[in-house]
This record gives structure tokens, C-alpha cells and sequence, in this order.
């Protein structure tokens, strides 16, 4: 393709893409295809010989398209939201001209300045302490493909922090700790890590959130065993119900055990901190709070305070996939674990400190130019058009609320609303006592939500908190109106009675 054809051939593109978004509210969600249908229509090998861009072009409707799930339909309610925006799609046709690396300052200033500043703006835009900035030049931010490598990142930070605590503990004797609602992010980080996973049972009067007593009882425990606990993910805003861990209390614990680095795992919540109304239920003042111990780990970051932050804009923040946003008090705490500078990436500016080289802070050395869709994005929208997004999830996410409690022979809420959640269970029809009506309900609910699978037009998913089977409704496409909520409840209803008549003739 040359220079010219690439001109039509991207106006093509963008024409293609906003009938895409044209389209979008009377597709299917679901795609109707069985495993291996896509792959079938895909040759074996590349071509040998270069083909016309229109016949490439055109099996993007044909091949690509029939086998996507659809993630920005109004009625795509799974998992979390995966939000996209026009001004980060432009952003990644932008970076994509100049595909760079970005791994150090010198190989493209912009890049790294441009994420420097910009995690900044998101910092203030959540109400994140200045200890987390990057103008503090002590802590700062950097944006990740995924809360799972920032997880990862972060632990293997917590490792040697700890290990400089304790030389030469043994692995098998560090332990990272989390509770039975922690993202499997936890035990990933863990089993990549060769390390041990520890999961505090969380309870159902706690809203399933992680309360300081279980953690005391759990760090005590652990350490009565010879055991190093050396990390501890907390969650703000957990994948099953929205379970927020009590920072305050936890916190207040872990200044007794110095070498417990906490981390907040705010993956899918931590947008929310952009509203001020949402501040007090995500925690924000023990989130920002500096502790008054002796930091016998030496840095800045003592015991009992969180070490590190972490949500992804590519989930309900406007930003498409991937823009994870993790920050740390301490930047040392990660480049005194990850620095490593061979003689070819050594340049002046980098040896005279005066500037942030990312590859310091992560995994990989080269890195994507993410930082634009941010700037992109938030200028575009402005701090009162993202909150204006999050408020629209949140009250369409209490019109389904609100009909839920409406109906109450029919459904109960799991848990209360978190946002823009919405975690319900079918009522068994014939009350019973204890052991026999949750079985009977979790039977009952798995046939409704084995029935909601079944359609093309809705997708929800399941989970299993504490023994009982419930379908989760997470709302975050900005494309969702109220009419879609007033559609997925017709749908459930629907299917409710479905469940309901069939579970009779089982019986
Ligand atoms: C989505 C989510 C994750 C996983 O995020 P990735 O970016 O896909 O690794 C982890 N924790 C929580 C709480 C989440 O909501």
C-alpha cells in the first residue's frame, strides 16, 4: 500500500467504523458462531504473492465481524465494561504513524513526558494524594497493559522490599495475601512468581469486604507458621459483587508489620474516586493516608500506608483497551527492583537522573504510546464530561436496582447496588429453611442464567460468592439507555418464568 492508497483506503476505514457504531444497537451481541467456525475461513498460511487491500478490506465484515462479541452493544452487561471512544481510537491511529517504543526518555521525549504529566491528570482527577504523582519526582505513575501485569509489577516491588527487610528468607516462606474475593490476579502474580497465595474468607455480614480482624488474625497466624507475608492485595471494588476492603482497618494493622506492602486493586471501581460523591465508600483518606511508623523498610514508604494504586481507564473510563493506570508512592521501590541498564542504554540523561525512563518501572523494555488517548480523551470530554459518563452508569444502574426491589417475589439483590452493578438472584418459589432453599435456589438460578446464556441479544455473567449462585448486570457502555434497561428487565423477567416452569416439570 502506498502513501495515496493509504488516504482512501483510511477514509474507507472511518466510514466503515461509524456505521459500525450505527449499526451497533440493533446487532446481536452475541455472535452466532460454534468454536472453530472463524478459524476455518482464515488460510492455513499467509499468501505468497500480496493481495488487493479492497478483498482484505471486505473480510472484515465477512470473517472478523460474525465472530465478534460485541462489548460497546448497549446490552452487553458481562464481566466489566471494555469502553471505547472516538477520541482514543483516533489517539491509537496517531500512535500507530509513529510506532514507538518508548522504553527510555531519549527514544521519544514526547512519549514519556506526555505520560509523566498525564498521570497526573488522572491522579488529580481521582483525588489521589500528591505523594503519588510524578511532580513529587519520589512517587509517580505509569500506565499498564492490564491490572494483572501492574499486580504482577507491584509484587515483584513488594519482594524485594521485603527481602532487603530479610535477606535471604527463603521463597517458600513469602507469602502474598489477599482474600477469597481477590481478582486471580493475586494467585497469577504468585504462581509466576513462584511464591505462595493466601486467601482470607470473607463474609457475608462484611458485604464480603476484608476487615482489619481477619487480617490480624491471618498475618499472626502466618507468621506463628515461620511465614514472611510480605504483600497484601486490597480490593476496591471486587469482580463479583463490588466488595470494598476496609483500607482504613487494614491500614491500621499492617503498621505493626513493616515489611507488609499493600496494594489497591481498584481495577474496575477506581474511576468512580473522579466523583467526589463516591470518595467515603471507595476509602479515599486511608487510600491517601501517610502513616506515622518508623519506616524500617527505608525509602519513603513506611508500614501501614498503601504503596500502590491501580484502575484501568480501558474498563469504565472512557479509554480503549489498554490504559491501566498504576501508581506508587515510592518510584524507587520499582526501579530498585526492575533497573537494569546494559552499556547500550546508557545516555546522559538518563545517567544524570533528570528524567523518568519507564523501562525502569516494568517488565518489558519497550512499551505502547498509551499516554495519548488519555490526553485525547480528557480534553475532549474534560473532568465534567467524565463524570457526567459515570453518573449516566451509575443511574441506569439503579433503574434495573429500582426494579429489582420492585419486584420482590421474583428477585432480591445479592448485595446492594455498587455503582454501576447490579448483582440479583432469582427467589426460590416454595420458601423453605437453610441448606435445602439455597440449593434449591442455586438450582433455580443456574437454570435462569444457563437460559440468559442461550440468547444472542443480552450478555451477563455468573458467579458464586459464599455458596450462592447469582448473575451479575454490570453496566458501562455509554451506549446503554434507559430503554436497554427496561429491555434486559422484559428479557429477565422472561426468563425468570422460563426457569421457574421448567424447574416444576423437572420436579
Ligand atoms: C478487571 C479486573 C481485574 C483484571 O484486569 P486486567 O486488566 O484484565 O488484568 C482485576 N481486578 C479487578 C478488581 C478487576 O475488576
Amino acid at each position: 500500500m502506498d502513501r495515496e492508497q493509504f488516504r482512501k483506503a483510511g477514509y474507507a476505514a472511518i466510514d466503515r467504523i461509524c456505521d459500525y457504531f450505527e449499526e451497533l444497537p440493533e446487532r446481536d451481541v452475541m455472535p452466532s458462531v460454534e468454536p472453530g467456525d472463524i478459524g476455518r475461513q482464515i488460510p492455513k498460511s499467509a499468501p505468497v504473492e500480496g493481495e488487493e487491500w479492497s478483498t482484505i478490506a471486505a473480510d472484515f465484515d465477512k470473517v472478523i465481524l460474525p465472530g465478534i462479541t460485541h462489548w460497546q452493544a448497549p446490552m452487553f452487561m458481562a464481566y466489566f465494561p471494555a469502553n471505547t471512544t472516538y477520541e482514543s481510537i483516533l489517539a491509537d491511529i496517531y500512535a500507530g504513524a509513529v510506532s514507538n517504543p518508548g522504553f527510555n526518555w531519549l527514544c521519544s521525549p514526547a512519549c514519556t513526558e506526555l505520560e509523566v504529566v498525564q498521570m497526573d491528570w488522572v491522579a488529580q482527577l481521582l483525588g489521589l494524594d500528591e505523594s503519588f504523582h510524578n511532580a513529587s519526582n519520589v512517587g509517580g505513575g505509569i500506565i499498564m497493559g492490564s491490572a494483572s501485569e501492574s499486580c504482577l509489577t507491584v509484587c515483584i516491588a513488594a519482594r524485594e522490599r521485603a527481602l532487603r527487610l530479610h535477606p535471604g528468607t527463603p521463597f517458600e516462606q513469602m507469602v502474598i495475601v489477599g482474600t477469597t474475593q481477590t481478582h486471580s490476579l493475586g494467585a497469577k502474580a504468585a504462581l509466576i512468581l513462584g511464591l505462595s497465595f493466601e486467601a482470607i474468607e470473607t463474609k457475608e455480614e462484611d458485604a464480603w469486604a476484608l476487615r482489619g480482624e481477619a487480617l490480624r488474625e491471618t498475618l499472626g497466624r502466618l507468621k506463628g507458621e515461620g511465614k514472611l507475608p510480605f504483600a497484601l492485595l486490597a480490593t476496591v471494588g471486587s469482580t463479583s459483587t463490588g466488595a470494598i476492603d476496609d483500607i482504613a482497618e487494614i491500614t491500621a494493622v499492617a503498621a505493626s508489620y513493616p515489611e507488609l506492602f499493600i496494594h489497591v486493586d481498584a481495577a474496575w471501581a477506581g474511576v468512580m474516586l473522579a466523583l467526589p460523591e463516591a470518595r467515603e465508600e471507595c476509602h479515599l483518606d486511608a487510600i491517601n493516608a501517610r502513616s506515622t511508623a518508623v519506616n524500617a523498610a527505608g525509602g519513603i514508604c513506611a508500614s501501614g500506608e498503601v504503596h500502590s494504586f491501580c484502575t484501568n481507564l480501558h474498563k469504565s473510563g472512557l479509554v480503549t483497551f489498554d490504559a491501566s493506570c498504576l501508581w506508587v508512592r515510592d518510584r524507587k521501590l520499582l526501579t530498585e527492583a526492575l533497573d537494569i541498564t546494559p552499556p547500550f542504554l546508557r545516555n546522559k540523561h538518563t545517567d544524570t537522573g533528570l528524567v523518568v525512563d519507564y523501562r525502569n518501572w516494568q517488565i518489558s523494555l519497550g512499551r505502547r504510546f498509551r499516554s495519548l488517548k488519555l490526553y485525547f480523551v480528557l480534553r475532549s470530554y474534560g473532568i465534567s464530561g467524565f463524570q457526567a459518563h459515570l453518573r449516566n452508569l451509575i443511574s441506569r444502574a439503579a433503574r434495573l436496582e429500582s426494579l429489582v426491589l420492585s419486584s420482590p417475589n421474583e428477585f432480591e439483590l445479592f448485595v446492594p447496588r455498587r455503582f454501576s452493578l447490579v448483582v440479583l438472584r432469582l427467589k426460590a418459589s416454595s420458601p423453605k429453611n437453610g441448606e435445602v432453599e439455597d440449593k434449591d435456589a442455586n438450582e433455580l438460578n443456574k437454570k435462569f442464567f444457563a437460559l440468559t446464556a442461550e440468547r444472542k441479544d443480552i450478555h451477563l455473567t455468573p458467579t458464586t460468592v459464599g455458596g450462592k449462585y447469582c448473575t451479575r448486570i454490570a453496566i458501562g457502555s455509554p451506549f446503554t439507555k434507559d430503554e436497554h434497561i427496561k429491555k434486559v428487565w422484559k428479557v429477565i423477567n422472561e426468563l425468570a418464568e422460563e426457569a421457574k416452569g421448567s424447574q416444576v416439570e423437572g420436579k
